[in-house]
């Protein structure tokens, strides 16, 4: 099947320029045993490739140029299929755009083409290409730095629970994980994550529960997050709980149960951040968005939790208008290298800041996923990269440093 892969990069500091021509003449060679073929621009800093042919190689051909040191910031904006070549000419060319004029620039690059496509733009990659000759999009490269920019160096030794207090628990744990602002260096709440008692995952834990009997533990639960998260010391940081939609509309009197286990373990409702996940939302919008606006009238905030992994999206951002968002792990892995989701996260965090809305971004665990956020407007983060969830403790948190 014929392939397009067409990617854009920034040419590493350490490659001096002269020495192009020869590593596109190399990579030339390559290029036509294995029958692929497309268009390479440089703007003298940045790189646009455009790569056509038989999908393994396309394909083996893309990854090899992923490992290539002397790419940097690579972007992968878009990978389909055509019918035909648009650039089939053997090999492939390097086209300097700095050796032409602004004006015929263009048409200079599409005199290139071979097939049909090479006077229209009505063609996705070619509309690609015209977008990087006429640097239209260049607002958008963040050109982050090398992960190795940073170290993390983990913080004070972790809080964990005395002994008696261990002791008491039963039926079922919680294991915490920070949500922080790197660079202010602050912890902006702690998430409590059910657990069985062998530490097992919380589908493990609800595994157990049949019927409406999940709802109720799930809100039961609620009283013990509370305990552990003052016996831990969370002092005034926001402790965020995760809640099924329906727990909140099927306990009778859920919210004035969590509002009174709250004040019992000295905590107080401005602290405490209700997280749902959208997809579950939806079935009894109107009993939720009930139960919503008593959570809010006493003070605690809703946060819409795997934003982008459902179909609800974004128009439960006019529904419930959450405090904050999670953007899911989904979108978040690997956004440095995708093109897509670089697009996708632009409008979430675009749309969110219109409306004053925090974005968390979870599941961070490479340190360019953080460092592209960070570029894209994002300051919260969850994920391994700083903290791994612990079982009834708080962890060190691995702060990064310039080195
Ligand atoms: P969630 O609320 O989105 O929680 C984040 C999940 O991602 C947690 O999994 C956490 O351990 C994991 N995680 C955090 N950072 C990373 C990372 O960098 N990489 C990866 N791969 N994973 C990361 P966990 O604890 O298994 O929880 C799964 C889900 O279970 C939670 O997702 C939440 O939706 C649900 N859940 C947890 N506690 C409760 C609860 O008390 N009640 C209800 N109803 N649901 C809960
Ligand atoms: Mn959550
Ligand atoms: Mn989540």
């Amino acid at each position: 099947m014929l392939t397009t892969i067409i990617y854009r990069s920034h040419l590493h500091d350490s490659v001096p320029i002269k020495t192009l021509e020869d590593m596109v003449a190399k990579a030339n060679n390559k290029n036509q045993s294995s029958d692929v073929t497309g268009i390479l621009l440089f703007d003298g800093r940045h790189f646009f490739q455009l790569l056509e042919g038989p999908r393994k190689t396309v394909q083996s051909i893309y990854d090899r140029i992923c490992v290539d040191a002397r790419h940097h910031n690579l972007v992968e904006l878009m990978h389909d299929f055509a019918p035909t070549r648009r650039f089939g000419n053997l090999g492939m060319e390097l086209f300097d755009l700095r050796e032409h004029d602004k004006a015929t620039v263009l048409q200079a690059v599409l005199d290139k083409g071979t097939s049909r496509y090479q006077l229209t733009y009505d063609d996705r990659a070619l509309q690609f290409l015209r977008t990087f000759v006429i640097a239209r999009d260049k607002e958008n490269y963040f050109e982050i730095p090398a992960a190795n920019t940073w170290e993390f160096i983990a913080d004070e030794p972790a809080s964990t629970l005395q002994d008696d207090i261990m002791a008491s628990l039963q039926d079922c744990h919680f294991a915490f994980q920070p949500i922080i602002d790197p660079f202010a260096r602050r912890v902006a709440s702690y998430e409590a994550l059910i657990r069985t008692p062998n530490g097992g995952s919380p589908s493990e834990y609800f595994s157990a529960f049949g019927g409406e009997a999940i709802y109720h533990a799930d809100i039961q639960s609620k009283k013990l997050a509370f305990q552990l998260a003052s016996a831990l010391g969370i002092g005034d940081h926001s402790l965020s709980i995760n809640l099924l939609p329906m727990s909140l509309v099927t306990v009778p009197n859920a919210v004035e149960f969590l509002l009174a286990e709250i004040e019992a373990n000295g905590l107080v409702p401005e602290q405490v951040i209700v997280e749902v996940t959208e997809n579950e939302i939806i079935s009894k919008a109107d009993e939720f968005a009930a139960e919503v606006s008593k959570l809010k009238a006493a003070g605690i905030s809703l946060a819409l939790d795997d934003f982008g992994a459902g179909f609800a999206g974004l128009s439960l951002l006019s529904k419930f208008q959450p405090d904050k968002i999670k953007i899911d792990r989904e979108i978040i892995s690997n956004v440095h290298k995708s093109g897509p989701k670089q697009a996708i996260l632009h409008a979430i965090i675009k749309c969110c800041s219109s409306l004053e809305i925090a974005v968390i971004a979870e599941g961070v665990e490479q340190a360019e996923e953080w460092m592209w956020l960070e570029a894209a407007g994002v300051s919260q983060f969850q994920g391994y990269l700083f903290a791994r969830p612990q079982l009834n403790g708080l962890p060190a948190i691995a702060w990064p440093e310039i080195k």
